[in-house]
């Protein structure tokens, strides 16, 4: 489903040496699974997943998503293969002076949905997904922030993605909104077959949510293994994930 080959990320920098931010990432990501990233800050988690989108085009390497190959597409292509692709992050990235409708509605005037009937049937339907009908026409500054996470994957939603990325989706949540958060992450994923990456530095969000997860560290991804992995006991300290549990 999502397929990244040698994928590179370098940023130049006036006077100082170039940083590679992603180092030769390879990584498959199969159809309707969730693939959780996690790795310290600055190890290049946030720039991968990006990548994936072409938020930022990878210096060198090849990404594919639903077998279409991103990297050799026209601006304007990419744009239409863009709506494939919803986007979660931290901050939620709401529109302030915006109703929780009129955010979501926005994300399907960006993807071309030009008949308003059908743009207000499928925000009804996205919010519907999550809950959160009743606070259709209240303003963001109003929600908590679990309610403008449950907005943010509505509005990711209702385009109809095949794939849903979510940067640190909970890492600005307390413990109980973070469980309500990822259950709906789980049911879309369920559901719908979307396939999810998300990146945390929580080890209980990819225990709780991920098939498969993946170690970066400086920019390489140096261990995958299942999630399921993570609940044995004993890591060898010494190993990338074994620093990071014992961190
Ligand atoms: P965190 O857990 O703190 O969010 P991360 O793993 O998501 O970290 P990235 O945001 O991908 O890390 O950053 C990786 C490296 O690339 C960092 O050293 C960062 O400073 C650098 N970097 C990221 N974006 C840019 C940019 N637009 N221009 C220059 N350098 C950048
Ligand atoms: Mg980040």
């Amino acid at each position: 489903m999502i397929s990244l080959s040698h994928v590179s990320t370098t940023f130049a920098a006036r006077g100082r040496e170039p940083l590679t931010a992603v180092d030769d990432v390879s990584l498959e990501v199969p159809r309707g699974k969730i693939q959780g990233i996690i790795g310290f800050s600055g190890a290049g988690k946030s720039t991968l997943l990006r990548n994936i989108n072409l938020l930022e085009r990878p210096s060198s390497g090849r990404v594919s998503v639903g077998g279409t190959e991103l990297t050799s597409l026209s601006d304007a292509d990419l744009r239409r293969a863009r709506h494939q692709i919803g986007m979660i992050f931290q901050g939620f990235n709401l529109v302030n002076n915006l109703s929780v409708a009129q955010n979501v509605e926005l994300s399907l005037k960006f993807a071309g949905v030009r008949d308003r009937r059908e743009r207000l049937r499928r925000v009804a339907e996205a919010l519907e997904i999550v809950d959160i009908t009743d606070k259709a026409s209240v303003y963001p500054a109003q929600l908590s922030g679990g309610q403008k996470q449950r907005v943010a994957i509505a509005r990711a939603l209702a385009t109809k993605p095949e794939v849903l990325l979510c940067d640190e989706p909970t890492s600005a949540l307390d413990p109980f909104t973070t469980a309500t958060v990822l259950q709906y992450l789980a049911d879309v994923n369920r559901e719908f077959g979307i396939t999810v990456v998300i990146v945390t530095h929580e080890m209980e969000v990819i225990k709780a949510l991920a098939d498969d997860v993946a170690v970066m560290e400086d920019g390489r991804v140096v261990e995958e293994f299942p999630a399921s992995e993570l609940l044995r006991e004993g890591f060898d300290p010494r190993t990338s994930i074994g620093k990071y549990l014992l961190s």
